[in-house]
């Protein structure tokens, strides 16, 4: 038997018809420009797309998918999230979760379960993430070459493997039997040679980026040890995401010139300027303040319980508004990146992961400027923005369609009714949609 390749067997699979596909929609968007196209044609080939615009020319013999009235939009990019995650509320938060996936998991399952949360994401239009860390040993690179290679189907990962951190990584308490826990998730590092040692491990474990936490409670790494982490993985042409909440640690990962300040919910102007100086993407994994009540809070609250939750997620939605508002005065790029990683009932993975659209509409971004961050923004941030981020000839055919007009509100983007990845077919509910 001849032995094909595995992404090619996939293909063969997915698509019968495996030539020419020209997708027709009543819009296509933009995101660079803002321009909408009507009565859009793109031509898609081989998992590229070969032309986009109005009046193209469908090649004799393409299977025509006909869209109808929806706007094509290229593929989400959610620059935050954790697929080898599924924290439960119920078990009270981070701490408790974190030990019992670890210990009673291990990287095995949670590769599977990755797999379970990375075609959710897909099916609700992301089809590029870069998962930053809480993998297990490995899980996230074994997730990402799985996917590559067409063994299962999922969205394009960017991997980071174990975070580096001081110590204790983001545990919370544990007792000292228990501390070997530790090293399945993050690699602790003190000193700039235990640092420089960690990002070289980082990239023989097969890491696309470095991720580092910053701080973890009081414990917050040095700006000699953030800068010789960022040095080294500059070096050879990688970047950097730097976990960063509180003013210090987010002045130092500004200082060292990491690529992106995740979280970064408390910044002052001085350090946001020189993160606009330097091209340091922000990227705020904010919700609307009533989701951490309605979906994640524990259950049974009486009413004056759940109006102090709400008090509480409404203070710290209005605190990252300040800061995302104060951002975007400063010129500081915003990219998209959920940080979900909770079983949200009655929502799927990709669903609560697109939660975050919708904050950032709140907090004042033009939808246009939401759909950058989720588009363009996020493509050059994980250095993808020569193969992704926009419909046009020569980009990846990673595309989706929605109803509604996502230039008036973002939620339109919760809805997407057809998603394509490198050109595969991963799910059309268009009515009427015709193949031929
Ligand atoms: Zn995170």
């Amino acid at each position: 038997m001849p032995v094909l390749h595995a992404a090619i067997l996939a293909l063969i699979m997915q698509s019968p018809d495996s030539g020419v596909t020209a997708l027709r929609a009543a819009r296509l968007l933009d995101p660079k420009t803002g321009a909408i196209t009507t009565n859009a044609v793109v031509v898609v080939q081989s998992g590229v797309i070969k032309a986009a615009g109005a009046g193209v020319a469908i090649p004799s013999g393409a299977t025509i998918v006909d869209l109808g009235a929806v706007t094509l939009l290229p593929g989400l990019i959610d620059c935050h999230t954790h697929l080898l995650q599924n924290y439960k509320g119920a078990y009270g938060g981070d701490d408790p979760n974190m030990a019992l996936t670890v210990a009673t998991l291990g990287t095995t399952r949670r590769v599977l379960l990755g797999v379970a949360m990375g075609r959710q994401d897909l099916e609700a239009g992301i089809t590029t993430v870069r998962d930053v860390g809480n993998s297990g040993g490995g899980g996230d690179v074994a997730l990402r070459d799985a996917i590559a290679d067409g063994w299962v189907t999922g969205p394009r990962i960017i991997a980071s493997t174990r975070a580096l951190s001081a110590a204790g990584g983001q545990f919370g308490t544990l007792a000292p039997e228990a501390q070997p826990l530790i090293q399945q998730e993050y690699v602790v590092v003190s000193g700039v040679e235990e640092a420089r040692r960690a990002v070289r491990q980082a990239f023989y474990d097969g890491a696309d980026l470095i991720k580092v936490i910053v701080n973890t409670g009081p414990r917050v790494l040095s700006l000699d040890e953030m800068k010789v982490i960022v040095d080294e993985a500059h070096r050879v042409g990688k970047r950097v995401a730097a976990h960063a909440t509180s003013d210090s640690a987010t002045r130092i990962a500004a200082l060292a010139g990491v690529n992106s300040v995740e979280h970064g919910y408390t910044i002052s102007d001085d350090a946001l300027r020189m993160m606009a100086a330097k091209g340091i993407y922000l990227v705020p994994t904010d919700y609307p303040a009533a989701f951490y009540v309605d979906a994640l809070a524990p259950t049974g609250l009486s009413a004056a319980e759940h109006d102090r939750e709400l008090a509480g997620a409404r203070e710290f939605e209005a605190h990252s508004r300040d800061r995302l508002t104060r951002a975007i005065k400063l010129g500081v790029r915003i990219a998209f990146g959920s940080d979900e990683y909770y079983d949200v009932p009655g929502r799927t993975r990709g669903q609560a992961s697109l939660l975050p659209l919708e904050a950032y509409q709140n907090d004042g971004m033009s939808p246009l400027d939401v759909i950058r961050a989720a588009t363009v923004n996020a493509a050059d941030l994980i250095g993808w923005g020569d193969r992704l981020g926009v419909i046009e000839a020569g980009k990846r055919a990673d595309i989706i369609a929605v109803d509604g007009d996502p230039l008036k509100d973002v939620r339109a983007l919760e809805r997407a009714r057809f998603v394509m990845k490198d050109g595969v077919v991963i799910r059309n509910d268009v009515a009427g949609s015709q193949r031929r």
